[in-house]
């Protein structure tokens, strides 16, 4: 593929970038709660779905605008740049699902509102005894006339406090083998029997949540796909969570080393060899991470499916974000405990679970050595 813009391509750039130095809200310095943050990225979801930016790729049936990958790789690497509030995650990968397991009724009824941002969703997978083994899941789900009833305890359900609608994996055939007998709803969660939990994360903010469902009925209408379904769905899902399209990460660790550089030098801190080494290696890792996000994007624009390469994006990405926010740590030095450093104490913290979500970095290079370079298991 040729990295450069075609002259279509180029001249979608150019308006975008145009339209953001017009419309991209003033930045915000020092700490802020998810709520706040939560608030502003739908706030900036909406305001780009009705500048046109929002669903390039998708089809045109379902509110999209039948345009190649690289458009929305585009705006992410553009959002970025001019130090935007993030782009939705979740219309990339929940809406990936419904838009490859969902029928036409599910597809019309979610995929246009969700990419205009009026229905926010969470994901619920993961349980207290299922996380990196999430076949072993035990919510169930049981038949009941023309309704599904749901009984079980999520974890991590991440933004589920302002998700509207939650994809919940549960267990519908406790007979069938264990990745078999699982299926996959879609569940209000403002259901009855629905009880949320906020967990608080190290940094003090409650991002995620446990959710205990208590006999919530559902119509047999939100089944995703058929019953047994549920693994084929999950592993679609976390694959368009795990990469490859996130070319504004970046652009976001490009513009952190930028300033990170200017802050070493401005304290002298470039003296040492040592720290000239670290942030020659920070740049280093931000080039592997964006060339091989451009060569997974140059593979979806030939209608590539996302598969198993979404697990060397993710351990990619997390070990340049995670050692770059780990170095600007060191070199604030003091400023970090008399917080004057705020933005590098949030930086930090919100890098330390991308280990974790969406599948753990262990898991990430077991999926690459057995599923990628054919290694015999243990
Ligand atoms: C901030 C945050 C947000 C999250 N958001 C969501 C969400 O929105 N929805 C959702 O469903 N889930 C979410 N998760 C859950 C996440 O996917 C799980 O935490 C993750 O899959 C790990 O599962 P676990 O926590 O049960 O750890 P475990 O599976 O118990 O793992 C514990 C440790 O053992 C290691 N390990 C386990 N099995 C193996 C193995 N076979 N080989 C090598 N090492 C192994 C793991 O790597 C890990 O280090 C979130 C988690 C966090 C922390």
């Amino acid at each position: 593929m040729d990295y450069r813009d075609s002259p279509e391509e180029a001249e979608y750039r150019a308006r975008l970038r145009a339209w953001l130095a017009e419309n991209v809200p003033a930045p915000h310095s020092g700490e802020r709660t998810n709520a706040e943050i939560a608030a502003e990225r739908l706030a900036w979801h909406r305001k780009l779905y009705e500048g046109g930016y929002i669903g390039q790729s998708w089809p045109v049936e379902w509110g999209g605008k039948g345009l190649s990958p690289t458009m929305d790789a585009i705006l992410n690497e553009e959002n970025g740049n001019a130090d935007a509030p993030s782009l939705p995650a979740m219309v990339g990968y929940i809406g990936r699902a419904l838009q490859m397991f969902g029928n036409d009724e599910q597809r019309a009824r979610f995929i246009p509102p969700t990419l205009s941002g009026e229905i926010q969703w969470c994901q619920g997978f993961s349980e207290p005894g299922a996380g990196s083994d999430l076949a072993s899941l035990t919510t169930k789900a049981v038949r009941e006339g023309d309704e599904y009833v749901i009984s079980g305890h999520k974890m991590w359900t991440s933004a589920g406090q302002w998700a509207d609608w939650c994809l919940v994996l549960a267990r519908t055939d406790p007979d069938a083998p264990k990745h078999k007998g699982i299926s996959a709803f879609l569940v209000p969660m403002d259901s009855v029997g629905l009880v949320l939990q906020p967990i608080v994360l190290a940094n003090g903010d409650p991002e995620t949540s446990e959710v205990f469902y208590d006999g919530v009925r559902v119509p047999a209408s939100a089944l995703v796909g058929q019953e047994g379904d549920g693994w084929k769905i999950a592993m679609t899902t976390v694959a368009y969570e795990r990469g490859p399209s996130d070319v504004g990460a970046i652009s976001t660790l490009n513009k952190q080393l930028a300033r990170l550089e200017r802050h070493a030098q401005s304290t002298g801190a470039t003296a040492d060899p040592r720290v000239r080494l670290e942030l020659a290696r920070a740049y280093v890792r931000g080039e592997v991470v964006r060339l091989m996000a451009l060569e997974q994007l140059s593979s979806r624009a030939t209608g590539k499916l996302v598969g198993e390469e979404g697990s060397v994006a993710k351990v990619l990405q997390t070990e340049a974000s995670q050692a770059l926010a780990h170095l600007a740590l060191e070199l604030h030095d003091a400023d970090i405990v008399t917080g004057r450093a705020p933005d590098v104490v949030s930086q930090y913290f919100q890098t330390r679970p991308m280990s974790v979500y969406g599948g753990s970095a262990q898991i990430q290079r077991n999926v690459i050595a057995s599923r990628i370079l054919g290694m015999p298991r243990a």
